[in-house]
C-alpha cells in the first residue's frame, strides 16, 4: 500500500457494492467489482430510496442522474385497513431536496452500475468482472479466490455479497445463517393502464405509496416508471389476500406476473470487520423489507466507507483503524434500523404497528461525517 495508489476489491455488484464504488472514486484508485452473476437481469419490482439515502446521492452529485433515470418522487403514504378504510395519510414535503425516490429495481441497478463504472475523477479505474463467484478470501493478505480458480488481491476488500454472504463466513467463523422468518413477500408488477376500470385503484395512478394492512398480511404499492416482469402465481396471491378489499383483489387480477420472496433475516453480527475486510449491506445487516430501508442502509454504509477512506491510507494499521471507525459508526444505527424493521411487522395486542413509527430516526440521518464530529 502506498499513499498514491490504493486498490479495492468489492465482492458483489448489487446496490451496496455499486454504491461503494461510487463513494470510493478518487484519483489513484483501482476498484475491481466481482459478481457471481452475469448481470443479465435484476429481479424484483419497486424499491425505494428514502430521504437518508437520497441526501447521500445529493452529496455525491448523482441525485439528478438518478432522479432523471427512472426515479419517481414519492408524494407520501396512504394506509388502509383490510376493510379498505383509509386510516393514515402522510404527505411528504413537495419541496424537499432529499425526497423519497421509487425505482424499478432494474433501473436502480443500471443507474448505480453506470455511475460506478464512469468515475468523474481522473486516474480512477473501475472494472466489473462478471461470472466471478468468490469462494475464499484471506482477510490478512487481501487475496480473493473465485470458483474458476482466479485470484485477485487488494489493499481493501469490501464484502457486499448480500444476505447469503460468503465473506460473512470469512469475517466471522460460524457466522449465523439467514433464518426464515415464516413470512414471504409477493412482488408483482402491473401496468397502470390496466387498472383504469377499477375506480378505487385511481390512487395508484398518483406517485404515492399505498399500503393495505390486515393481521399478518400487508400490501405495499408504489409507482415506478417502467414495467419489467418475472414469473409466479396470481391465484396463490389472491388466496393469500382473501378477505382484503375487492378493489385490491381486482388490482391483483390485472397482474400477469408475480414473484415470491421468502423473507429471511440475520441477527446483528458481533463484528463486520476482519483484517482488510469490511462487510456492508445485507452481508452485514440483512433486514426485513418492512421499513424499505435495506437499500438505503447499504447506501449509508457506502457513504461511511467513502468518508473513512477519503484520505489515502498510510499503512496497514491505518487501514484497520479506519475500518474500526467505520464499524463503530455504523453498527448501532444499522442494528437499530434492522430491529425496527422487524418490529414494524409485529402487532401489539392484535393491532398492527404504525408503519410510520421510527420514520424520523430512519430518514433523519445526516451522513457519517456528522457521526465522526459528534464523538
Ligand atoms: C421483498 C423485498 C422488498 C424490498 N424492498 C425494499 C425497498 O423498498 N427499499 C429498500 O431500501 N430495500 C428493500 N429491500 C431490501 C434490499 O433489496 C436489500 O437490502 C438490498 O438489495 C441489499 O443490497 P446488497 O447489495 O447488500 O445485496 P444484493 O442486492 O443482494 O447484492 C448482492 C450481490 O452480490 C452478488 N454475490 C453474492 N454472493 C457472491 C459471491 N460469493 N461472489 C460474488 N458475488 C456474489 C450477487 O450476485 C449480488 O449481485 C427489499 C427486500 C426484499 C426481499
Amino acid at each position: 500500500m502506498t499513499t498514491d495508489k490504493f486498490t479495492i476489491i468489492i465482492v458483489g455488484g448489487g446496490i451496496a457494492g455499486l454504491a461503494t464504488a461510487i463513494a470510493l472514486h478518487k484519483p489513484g484508485r483501482e476498484i475491481i467489482i466481482l459478481d457471481q452473476s452475469k448481470f443479465l437481469r435484476e429481479v424484483g419490482a419497486a424499491i425505494s430510496l428514502q430521504a437518508n439515502a437520497t441526501k447521500i446521492l445529493r452529496k455525491w452529485g448523482v441525485y439528478d442522474y438518478m432522479a432523471n433515470n427512472g426515479g419517481v418522487r414519492d408524494g407520501g403514504f396512504e394506509i388502509f385497513d383490510d376493510k379498505g378504510n383509509l386510516f393514515k395519510s402522510v404527505v411528504l414535503p413537495k419541496d424537499s431536496v432529499s425526497p423519497r425516490l421509487v425505482f424499478h429495481r432494474v433501473d436502480l441497478h443500471n443507474n448505480l452500475l453506470h455511475l460506478a463504472t464512469h468515475p468523474t475523477v481522473p486516474d480512477c479505474k473501475v472494472r466489473v468482472e462478471l461470472n466471478k463467484k468468490v469462494t475464499f478470501c484471506d482477510s490478512s493478505s487481501g487475496t480473493v479466490e473465485t470458483e474458476d480458480g482466479a485470484q485477485f488481491s487488494a489493499d481493501l476488500i469490501v464484502g457486499a455479497d448480500g444476505i447469503h454472504s460468503r465473506l460473512r463466513e470469512i469475517v466471522i467463523p460460524n457466522a449465523p445463517k439467514p433464518q426464515p422468518t415464516g413470512t414471504s413477500a409477493y412482488r408483482i408488477l402491473t401496468p397502470i393502464s390496466s387498472l383504469e376500470h377499477i375506480p378505487e385503484a385511481k390512487q395508484f395512478m398518483k406517485p404515492l405509496t399505498t399500503m393495505v394492512i390486515g393481521g399478518d398480511r400487508r400490501h405495499v404499492q408504489e409507482t415506478t416508471s417502467n414495467a419489467w416482469t418475472s414469473e409466479g402465481s396470481v391465484d396463490k396471491l389472491l388466496q393469500s389476500f382473501a378477505g382484503f378489499p375487492q378493489w385490491l383483489l381486482d388490482v391483483f387480477k390485472e397482474t400477469s406476473s408475480t414473484a415470491l420472496w421468502q423473507l429471511r433475516t440475520v441477527p446483528p453480527l458481533p463484528t463486520w470487520i476482519r483484517g482488510r475486510v469490511a462487510l456492508i449491506g445485507d452481508a452485514a445487516h440483512a433486514m426485513l423489507p418492512l421499513r424499505g430501508q435495506g437499500a438505503s442502509q447499504s447506501i449509508e454504509d457506502a457513504e461511511a466507507l467513502g468518508v473513512v477512506f477519503d484520505e489515502p491510507c498510510r499503512n496497514r494499521e491505518d487501514l484497520e483503524s479506519r475500518l474500526q471507525t467505520f464499524f463503530k459508526g455504523r453498527y448501532e444505527r444499522a442494528s437499530k434500523v434492522q430491529a425496527y424493521s422487524t418490529e414494524t411487522g409485529q402487532s401489539e395486542g392484535g393491532t398492527f404497528r404504525d408503519p410510520m413509527e421510527f420514520e424520523e430516526y430512519s430518514t433523519g440521518y445526516d451522513g457519517f461525517q456528522k457521526w465522526i464530529t459528534s464523538r
